[in-house]
């Protein structure tokens, strides 16, 4: 996916604030926080979003969820935390590329708008 922001992230062509990474995965600061701790964490291996990431390959919708809570637990969200996967023009996804947000460090409101 040549054209696709967070493949150019993963391919090191773009940069990013990286939190954490293995082997297939990878977590970096949301260039536009909407709490004090606002983490992206996407597969490395390119899916749309998060219908086709596990139809395809549920070891590795797991393996993201994993990926989450070590982030949570990196970053101290022992008081809480919220993963958001905006999926679709409803959701208001804007970048094509399976990635879950996860905020934290304040008192999050519900429901969400
Ligand atoms: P969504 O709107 O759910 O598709 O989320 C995409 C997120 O990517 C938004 O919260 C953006 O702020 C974030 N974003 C866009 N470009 C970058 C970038 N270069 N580095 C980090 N986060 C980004
Ligand atoms: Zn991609």
């Amino acid at each position: 996916m040549s054209d696709c922001l967070f493949c150019k992230i993963v391919k090191k062509e773009i940069p990013c604030d990286l939190v954490l990474e293995s082997e297939n995965y990878l977590a970096f600061k949301d260039i536009d926080p909407k709490a004090p701790i606002h983490i992206l964490v996407i597969p490395k291996k390119h899916f749309e979003d998060i219908t086709e990431l596990s139809f395809q390959d549920l070891d590795l919708a797991a393996g993201l969820m994993e990926m989450v809570s070590k982030v949570a637990q990196s970053e101290n969200l022992e008081k809480g935390f919220r993963v958001v996967l905006n999926t679709g023009p409803d959701a208001g996804q804007s970048v094509q590329h399976v990635h879950a947000h996860v905020l934290g460090g304040r008192s999050l409101t519900w429901p969400p708008g």
